[in-house]
Parts: structure tokens; C-alpha cells; sequence
């Protein structure tokens, strides 16, 4: 009898110790959010707009985790699941459907005093497009890691200025709308990888400034912008809490800040979704 009871013991403290393990980012399925759906265990791969999506299993369960973009309308769409288990010799496919709600986000507008900014010259042109196709490449990557990392805290310390999905408006012009999050913190203020992850991109980029871009795994991406250096170099692997860089305010900005973004199957979503309510 004592034995069970110690046993139970191990098995609830166990059951306490990977629920944590088990981190989940938060389900708000709406254009710039994240859709938590369950797969069955089988389920090898999952497709969203033919891009494969994130896959984040316990031992008992299974979960696609697909980052829907800011373009993205409300309504049914379709993930194209596959499944192999052991003792399967093919591959079967099978599909499900769920459901992206509206949000409507406010109109933010900003005066950027380097108009340069707003308004590329022609000759800023080839760089920008260079620079955008390094960026892509860094979002669309997919890394194969059985346990990416999900489990966010802030990378700054500072309020946060403006928040992810703004439909901006830079000196009376229309702009894509905000794909990240603001921290406003003074030149200098260190910033820090909120997860594990390795660093993919490095640069001095015309509208972003000092820019760095962290791979967390399975297609979970994020970005730091206008620093005023940047302490990492490309390959780097990174514990939760590495210094990355200091904010500043290179590139398209109108005052010191961090600019965050964070993207999942190359959707930028909103960075708070994958920071843990307990924080
Ligand atoms: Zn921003």
C-alpha cells in the first residue's frame, strides 16, 4: 500500500514536471495570430497554404501550431495532414479544417522625419530588394527540431510602444501594417534571446537598421531591429538569455526602440502569443 501511494506520488509529480516541459504557444486563430489544433499521433507533417507548419507532440499528444498572417481572411481553411506510424509501410493522407475569426486593428500614424525612409531614392532600391530576399530566406527556412523553442520571454525591458498589427500610416502614406512589437527602452539597453535559438542573419538593413534573426526550430523565426550593435554572428547558437545586441535607432525609426517580430510558417504573428500568461 505505501509502495502504490509512492507511486502515485511519481506519477503525478511526473505528470506535473512535462506538463511544464510541454509548453504550447496561445490559440487565437485570427489573421496575425496562431491556430493550437489538435493532430492525431500519427500525424508526420502538416500543411497550411502548402507551407509545412509546426508540429509539437508530448507523448500522448499532438498539436500543428500554424501562424496565419496579417492578409489572411476570415473563414474555414484546410490542413493537410500525413501519417506514417510504426507499423504503417505508407504514408496516408488525411485533412482537417479550422476556423481564422476577424480582428480589426487600430490605424497608427507615425511622422518619419528621414523621408529617405519613407521614400526610398532609386538607388536605395537594389539594396532593399537584396536585403528583403535574405530576410525571406531566413523566415521560410525549416528546421527540422523535434522540440523547438516555444517558450518566450520579452527580449527588452521597457514599455511596450506599440503593439503587433498596427495599420500605419508613415507621413500620410499608407504602409504595411506593424509585423511586430515595440519596446521602447533607452540607446544601449541590452537585448536578449527569449529562447533558444540560432542566429541566421546578421545586418545593416535600409528600413530595419542592425538587424538580427534567430531560427527557434520548425519554422518559428524571430527578428530584432534598429540596434545600435549587434553582438552575434551568423551560426551562433544561442541559450535562452544571450545577449544579442543594444537598442537603438538605425534604420526607419522615430526614436530609440526595439522592434520585435516573430514568425511562424513565414506568418508574421503577434510575439505575445508565445510568452507564458504565469510572466
Ligand atoms: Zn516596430
Amino acid at each position: 500500500m505505501k509502495f502504490l501511494t509512492k507511486l502515485a506520488v511519481v506519477a503525478a509529480t511526473t505528470a506535473l514536471f512535462s506538463a511544464q516541459l510541454f509548453a504550447l504557444p496561445q490559440h487565437n486563430p485570427v489573421p496575425g495570430g496562431i491556430a493550437v489544433i489538435p493532430v492525431p499521433l500519427s500525424t508526420s507533417t502538416a500543411l497550411f497554404e502548402n507551407r509545412q507548419v509546426m508540429l509539437l507532440s508530448s507523448q500522448k499528444e499532438k498539436y500543428a501550431v500554424v501562424g496565419i498572417s496579417l492578409k489572411t481572411r476570415p473563414g474555414d481553411y484546410p490542413l493537410e495532414l500525413t501519417h506514417k506510424t510504426a507499423s504503417d509501410t505508407d504514408e496516408h493522407q488525411s485533412k482537417l479544417s479550422f476556423k481564422v475569426g476577424a480582428k480589426e486593428y487600430r490605424v497608427q500614424r507615425l511622422t518619419i522625419e528621414n523621408k529617405r525612409k519613407v521614400n526610398p531614392y532609386k538607388e536605395d532600391i537594389d539594396r532593399i530588394i537584396r536585403e528583403r530576399n535574405e530576410m525571406n530566406k531566413a523566415f521560410k527556412s525549416f528546421e527540422n527540431l523535434a522540440q523547438p523553442a516555444v517558450d518566450f520571454v520579452l527580449p527588452a525591458e521597457g514599455p511596450i510602444s506599440s503593439p503587433f498589427g498596427l495599420k500605419r500610416i508613415l507621413n500620410d502614406q499608407p504602409r504595411n501594417p506593424h509585423s511586430g512589437l515595440d519596446i521602447a527602452a533607452p540607446t544601449g539597453t541590452p537585448i536578449h534571446a527569449p529562447a533558444a535559438g540560432r542566429v541566421t542573419a546578421v545586418g545593416n538593413y535600409f528600413f530595419n537598421g542592425n538587424t538580427v534573426l534567430l531560427d527557434h526550430g520548425q519554422g518559428l523565426i524571430s527578428m530584432y531591429c534598429h540596434m545600435s550593435e549587434t553582438t552575434v554572428a551568423v551560426g551562433d547558437a544561442l541559450s535562452p538569455g544571450d545577449l544579442i545586441g543594444k537598442v537603438g535607432k538605425t534604420g526607419r525609426v522615430t526614436g530609440p526602440h526595439l522592434h520585435w517580430s516573430v514568425s511562424l510558417n513565414n506568418a508574421r504573428v503577434d510575439p505575445n502569443l508565445f510568452i507564458s500568461e504565469q510572466q
